[in-house]
């Protein structure tokens, strides 16, 4: 009877999150590789290119490849035979060890975005505990264990529907996907649970997210059952759909499509959809009592080694005398290179300042928008000689509903983050002529090298969701939505889309 020992596992989830923190999947960089090399959208292609850069910068510099190190979701497998060491810890506890451990770490700390109290005071728990655990107990003498981090932007996508036994779920999934927005940072997979009731539906779309990157494989030897057939189907049809990496248009939104079913009522059909963004991170290990899991690195070589070059074609701006006429003289779709001064804030600090104006208070003392930008980002703590940690946008749809509030009161000049606006942020945008730039997600560690200084400058006490002033050189952002309020995250899918030419384009009604 093989006896797990407490320390052992504790040590192995720690150095497992470690381990995906800064090396991604090689089968899934890989994909990324394949669809950068067919890529003829040359946006998509770029942000692509940033993409892998970054993740071979992570794997060498050993630091995290997003700045959302994100929420721990382990699933375990006991096997029966095991014995576990006498101990006071839960597993539960020894699995939140792990992670505390391994987000405190002094070498590569990570970023602790988990908060308690998540209908109320949400108050950060600062060492990125508790994981999502889920248990199964198989036949064996191992315990075999799943460890991934999943990032925010990614998990806010997951959907779930009850669909009739009669309804298509083709039709839903191709549906849904263009509601995701790009929040999500495509390219990356979709899970896609069938079956089950609904809480099963959705753990199976998540597990099977943790599954190696295989649909080319399956391409070349031709699907053997339906649900192969389905994943080929939806590979080709959620592609057709011209998304494309970051929503920017293109030939690749998904790098695979992954499916698990289990039996249901006769009456249901549960599908639950779960996207994993550009930063995947999972990694699969046993312990069978004798030690912590040995962790393979992997051989950095074998990453692609290619370099991000803006080009001549991109602006240069000084973020320090940029004025509202250049602000609208710039085009969508075009690439900036930022040089200056601009200001942090996420969500919690636009609560703060929303706060502030509805009691007739002003900004806190040295918080100055006027004439600046705002970059939505929360970083990681700096190790070493850093001056910031990786400091990739966070979802810029989330501050939609401050926009209008910075742009009038503030003297803001635009914004920077990633992913689509909604028409509310649009609609301020054009009302103040101001413009919404675009930075990669998933290019955190590489976005970190434009940073040159960062200071805290307001609301200290918010942790990375503090105001930053970041003096950033060559920062490249993409025009995303420009002083017209025209959005090329509206504009490139349909393009793509036409031009892929598989799904007629259906127009939006006004
Ligand atoms: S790549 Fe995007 S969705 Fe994924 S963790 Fe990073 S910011 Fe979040």
């Amino acid at each position: 009877m093989n006896v797990i020992k407490q320390e052992d596992l504790i040590q192995s989830v720690a150095d497992a999150l470690q381990y995906i923190s800064y090396y991604h999947p090689k089968d899934f960089i890989d994909a990324v590789y394949a669809a950068y090399q067919k890529e003829a959208s040359q946006p998509a292609k770029d942000a692509m290119a940033q993409i892998l850069v970054n993740s071979r910068l992570c794997a060498y510099g050993k630091r995290p490849i997003c700045q959302d190190t994100g929420i721990v979701t382990v699933f375990v497998k006991v096997g029966m035979q095991v014995q576990w060491e006498a101990t006071c810890m839960s597993v539960n506890d020894m699995i939140n060890e792990g992670v505390r451990r391994a987000y405190l770490h002094p070498d590569n700390i990570l970023r602790a975005s988990i908060l308690d109290d998540p209908a109320g005071k949400r108050a950060n728990t600062k060492d990125n505990t508790p994981a999502t655990i889920h248990y199964e107990v198989i036949p064996g003498n191992k315990v075999d264990i799943t460890v991934a981090a999943k990032g925010g932007g990614s998990e806010n996508k997951a959907k779930l529907v009850m669909l009739n036994p009669s309804d298509s779920i083709v039709d839903w999934v191709l549906k849904t996907v263009p509601t995701l927005g790009a929040g999500w940072c495509p390219p990356g997979m979709l899970g896609i649970g069938i079956g089950g009731t609904a809480e099963k539906a959705m753990i199976l779309a998540k597990e099977v997210l943790m599954d190696p990157v295989d649909i080319q494989d399956l391409i070349a030897k031709g699907p053997q059952n339906r649900v192969e057939e389905l994943r080929l189907e939806l590979y080709d049809k959620v592609n057709a759909l011209g998304i494309g990496a970051q929503g920017l248009g293109g030939l690749t939104t998904v790098v695979d499509v992954k499916i698990k079913e289990y039996p249901t009522h006769a009456a249901s059909l549960p599908v639950a959809m779960i996207p994993n963004c550009a930063a995947t991170r999972h990694i699969h290990f046993s312990l069978d009592g004798t030690g912590p899991a040995v962790l393979q690195v992997p051989c950095l070589e074998d990453w692609p080694k290619l370099n991000y070059e803006v080009g001549e074609v991109a602006k240069r701006v000084n973020l320090n005398s940029v004025t509202s006429e250049e602000v609208m003289s710039w085009k969508p779709g075009e690439t900036l290179l930022l040089s200056g001064t601009l200001l942090t804030g996420r969500d919690a600090a636009h609560k703060r300042i929303q706060d502030l104006f509805a009691c007739g208070e002003s900004l806190p003392p040295g918080l100055d928008f006027k004439n600046k930008f705002i970059y939505y980002v929360g970083p990681v703590d700096p190790v070493r000689d850093e001056v910031v940690g990786p400091a990739g946008p966070t979802t810029a749809t989330r501050m939609d509903k401050f926009t209008e509030m910075m742009l009038a009161k503030t003297g803001l000049l635009g914004m920077i983050g990633k992913a689509e606006r909604g028409p509310q942020a649009i609609a301020a945008i054009r009302k103040h002529k101001a413009v919404y730039l675009m930075a990669v997600g998933g290019a955190a560690y590489l976005v970190s090298k434009a940073i040159r200084n960062s200071k805290v400058v307001a609301f200290p006490e918010l942790g990375m969701e503090a105001v930053h002033e970041f003096e950033v050189e060559d920062m490249p952002v993409t025009v995303a939505v420009d002083s017209e309020g025209v959005s090329v995250h509206a504009s490139a899918p349909k393009i793509w889309q036409a031009k892929i030419g598989k799904i007629p384009v259906i127009e939006e009604s006004s």
